[in-house]
Parts: C-alpha cells; sequence; structure tokens
C-alpha cells in the first residue's frame, strides 16, 4: 500500500506517470508533414493517438498542416458523434475553501469572498427552478472543506434527485468536488452520481507548486494524479479528467491530458469519460500572468488536436467561453456544454435571468451567459440535436464492460433515438414559441433522413407519446 507524505492511502500500483522532461522534450521538434499526414490517418480509423504522436500535431505550425487537422477534428466529431451536443448545467453548492489556489476567487484568502453553502431548502430551490428551464442533467460543485465531506456531496445528490417541479426531474448529478480517500468516493458513488469530474490544473509540477502553497491539501500534486484510480477501485468508473488552460505552456498541459487518458486506458482498461479544458477566466482579486494565455486561435488547435488524440473521449466546452468562440469550437470535437448556467452561489433563483454577474458570490465570470432556450435555438438552427440523455449510466452503460462506441450502430439504435426524444420533452414542456418551431423542423429533418423501418416507426410512436399522452424519460 502506498500513502502520500501526509499519511493518505493512494492506489494500489500508484505513480507519478507525468515525465515532465519526456514530455518537454516531445515539443519544439520540426513537424515533418508525411508524419502529421500518417497520424490524422490513424486518428481517423478512431485509434487513440500516443503522447508522442499528440505531439507531433502540436509542433505542425504550418497553416495547410493546422487546417487539415481542423479538417480532419470536424470529420471525426461527426463520425463518432453525429450531431448530438449534451446540455448540462452547473450548480454550486458551497464555497467555502481551505486551499489557496492562486487563480480561484473562493481561496481562502479572497476576503471579499462572500461565503457560503445551499442548505438543504436553498439547494431544492435552485433545483427546481433549473427544473422549470428544462435542465436534466447538472454537475454540482463544491470548495474544498470539511465541511463538504463525502457524507454531505452524497446527501446532496440525494437531494438533487428527489426533487419535482411539474414534470421536471434531474436525471444525473456529475461531480466536480475535492479528490477524496476510497472510502469517500465509494459514500459519494453509492448516492448514484454519473461522473466524478476533477481537474488536474497544470500537469506541469513546479508551475503546479507555485500556484498551490505548501501546507494547503491542494498542494499534494500526487494526491490529486491519483485521486479518479482512487474512485476507480471504489466503484466510480465514470470519471472526467481536465486542465486549467492559462496557467502553463497549453501544449505541455494538452500532452498531460492525453498521458493522463491513456494511464487510465492502460490501468482499468478504460479511458475517462470526459476531457474539460476550461481557459483560465479573470476572477476577484486574481492577477493574471499573462505569459501562458491562451489565444482563440491555439485553443482551436487544442481542442481539435484533444479531439484527435482521444476519439472516443467525450469533450466538454464551458460557459466560460464567450457565445461566439463556443459556436466555432463546437464543430471541431465537442460534445457537452452546460447552458444557461449561473455560477453565483444561489444565482439561479437570486439573480433570475437578469444579465448580470455577481462578482463577490463567483468563483470566475463567465463568458456566455444566455438562457438555456437561447442556446437550444441556436443549437438547433445549427443542425445540431441538443440531447438530454442520461440513458446509458441509468442503465449501467459504463466503465471497462461497456464502451458505446464499440458496440456497432450503437448511436444510429440508441444515442440518435435518446437524443430526440429528450428533445422532444424539451419542445413540449419548455420551449419558446421560437424554439419549439426551429426543434420542430429539425425533427422532421432528421425523421426524413432515417431509412424507413421498426426502428423508425418506434421512434415515431414514441415521440407521439410524449406530445399526446404526457408519457416521459423513454429511453433505451
Ligand atoms: N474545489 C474543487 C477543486 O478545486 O477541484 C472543485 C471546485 S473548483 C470550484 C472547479 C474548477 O474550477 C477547478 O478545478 C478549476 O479548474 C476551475 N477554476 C478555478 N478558478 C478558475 C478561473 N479563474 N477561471 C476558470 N476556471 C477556474
Ligand atoms: Fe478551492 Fe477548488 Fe478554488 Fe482551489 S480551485 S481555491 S480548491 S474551490
Amino acid at each position: 500500500m502506498s500513502t502520500t507524505e501526509r499519511g493518505r492511502r493512494l492506489s494500489e500500483d500508484a505513480r507519478d506517470f507525468i515525465d515532465d522532461s519526456l514530455l518537454a522534450s516531445y515539443l519544439d521538434q520540426p513537424a515533418d508533414p508525411g508524419q502529421v499526414r500518417d497520424i490524422v490517418a490513424k486518428s481517423m480509423a478512431k485509434q487513440p493517438l500516443e503522447v508522442a504522436e499528440t505531439a507531433v500535431l502540436l509542433n505542425a505550425t504550418q497553416r495547410d498542416l493546422v487546417e487539415s487537422i481542423f479538417d480532419a477534428a470536424r470529420q471525426l466529431k461527426r463520425d463518432v458523434y453525429g450531431n448530438r451536443i449534451v446540455l448540462f448545467a452547473p450548480l454550486y453548492v458551497g464555497n467555502y475553501c481551505t486551499n489557496d489556489c492562486s487563480y480561484c476567487g473562493f481561496r481562502r484568502s479572497n476576503t471579499d469572498a462572500v461565503r457560503r453553502t445551499l442548505d438543504s431548502e436553498e439547494l431544492a430551490a435552485q433545483v427546481k427552478m433549473l427544473e422549470r428551464k428544462g435542465q436534466k442533467r447538472l454537475i454540482l460543485v463544491f470548495g474544498e472543506h470539511r465541511r463538504y465531506s463525502p457524507e454531505f456531496i452524497a446527501e446532496s445528490v440525494r437531494t438533487v434527485y428527489a426533487v419535482r417541479e411539474g414534470r421536471g426531474e434531474i436525471r444525473r448529478v456529475n461531480i466536480n468536488a475535492a479528490p477524496q480517500d476510497h472510502a469517500g468516493f465509494r459514500t459519494i458513488h453509492e448516492a448514484g452520481i454519473g461522473t466524478y469530474q476533477i481537474f488536474q490544473e497544470t500537469y506541469h509540477h513546479d508551475t503546479y507548486a507555485a500556484i498551490h502553497p505548501a501546507g494547503t491539501s491542494k498542494a499534494d500534486y500526487l494526491w490529486r494524479l491519483d485521486s479518479l484510480d482512487r474512485a476507480w477501485e471504489s466503484g466510480c468508473d465514470d470519471v472526467g479528467i481536465g486542465a486549467l488552460f492559462g496557467l502553463y505552456d497549453w501544449r505541455f498541459e494538452v500532452l498531460g491530458l492525453v498521458a493522463h487518458a491513456r494511464h487510465l486506458m492502460d490501468k482499468f482498461h478504460c479511458g475517462p469519460h470526459t476531457i474539460s479544458f476550461p481557459r483560465l477566466r479573470p476572477a476577484s482579486g486574481v492577477r493574471m500572468n499573462e505569459q501562458w494565455l491562451v489565444s482563440d486561435d491555439d485553443f482551436k488547435r487544442l481542442v481539435s488536436i484533444l479531439r484527435l488524440s482521444v476519439p472516443y473521449t467525450g469533450m466538454i466546452l464551458t460557459a466560460r467561453e464567450p457565445a461566439a468562440l463556443r459556436r466555432e469550437i463546437l464543430g471541431f470535437g465537442v460534445s457537452q456544454i452546460d447552458a444557461g448556467s449561473r455560477i453565483e452561489l444561489g444565482g439561479y433563483t437570486e439573480a433570475g435571468d437578469a444579465q448580470q454577474q455577481i462578482q463577490d458570490r463567483e468563483q470566475f465570470e463567465l463568458g456566455d451567459i444566455r438562457p438555456l432556450d437561447d442556446v437550444i435555438r441556436e443549437l438547433l438552427v445549427e443542425g445540431y440535436i441538443p440531447s438530454f440523455c442520461t440513458a446509458c449510466y441509468r442503465l449501467g452503460r459504463t466503465g471497462e464492460q461497456f464502451m458505446e462506441f464499440a458496440v456497432p450502430g450503437f448511436i444510429q439504435r440508441m444515442c440518435t433515438p435518446n437524443a430526440l426524444t429528450t428533445l422532444q420533452e424539451y419542445l413540449v414542456d419548455y420551449a419558446s414559441p421560437a424554439t419549439r418551431a426551429a426543434g420542430e423542423r429539425l425533427l422532421a429533418q432528421q425523421l426524413a433522413d432515417m431509412p424507413d423501418g421498426d426502428r423508425k416507426r418506434e421512434l415515431l410512436r414514441r415521440l407521439k407519446r410524449i406530445a399526446e399522452t404526457g408519457e416521459r424519460d423513454l429511453y433505451y
């Protein structure tokens, strides 16, 4: 059994698999166009890339090579995910924090932050408001503090699932919270969570040490790097990794993410369910170090190269990014976005739809604060299918036993019909007239493109049941 310096028990065979000098040595090599083409072809055959292969794509800076990477990422996204975009909303439960991460508005030394933890009634009130808007999938977010024990997190999850507002219900609760020990992960898993998400922030050891002060629990790089291994060993076989871009060289972080995904794949025979790639945003009292901020152009490369490196991993683009950029980046391989998001504590009821942000209660500023209905309408107009599907995890289709993309025809048989029935629920129960009209156009188009047969007949029956008999939550 291995432990960290603080005596906390790590996963079995825990090891620090990030070798900074090795990763750095891959970068700044001249890119050979032939090699870039071969690696892109490997991605297009839906094979995950080695870390060194990802580095070749990162080193490809000539315009024509960059364009070929963009084109390939767009194509791969269409091949693997089709045109579905899964929607969710973040729900901040508490912002007390004992850590002092230099980039975060919740850090303990930020005396301007108004500290608050939602009690169960306040939490339920937030959930009711989210259900009234049509949300079905949430991610609960917590600072790192003894108040947010595994039992507290599990209880919050149960509270959320129990809320029913009209026809509304939350069908999947994901978590973004502190790394736990094995027992803690088990407790939270038993509450019926979807994904447990933990971002390494930066994979670069010296940078990590510089921005996470010694003496705080987050200062322990290995405790965090190993956290999703412990989650896995405790029954959470649905995990999300991420890096906060803008803390160090974005190319190094991409290599760190790919190394992390490969580590999970090697050890547990299944990679992470999702990768997040938030860019650093202005936050209360945070001095941004300009040196590593990622430009929009580099951000597009980053997303495309990640898409090509991990063809089967879901990619999350958050509302930290402004609407116009989100629109463009979606095509490069994103599979999930949040919409209608508020990140102030209590923000869904207390700030309403007023497009105004409450600085002192926020962790950072959002770039896209449009209401859910506006985002859904835009997706529909652009030809995407907004999806609230939660079928896989509720039917136990997670982890090593199940990789949706390994099952032939899975997307046509399950994902697309499930996306369309959840869209139909939204159109009937929540959509504005303009969104409903756009949705009906998209549904008609999707049905027209679908070959006739049993599958299409069953889908038509389900869409009708939802619209006419009020049945809900029909899924494969
Ligand atoms: N306290 C837990 C932790 O640190 O993992 C979970 C919650 S924390 C609020 C969630 C994530 O927000 C962090 O992992 C970090 O990547 C991100 N974050 C913090 N400050 C940010 C900023 N200024 N801009 C963008 N994202 C930020
Ligand atoms: Fe606390 Fe997480 Fe913010 Fe760090 S990133 S200060 S751990 S809430």
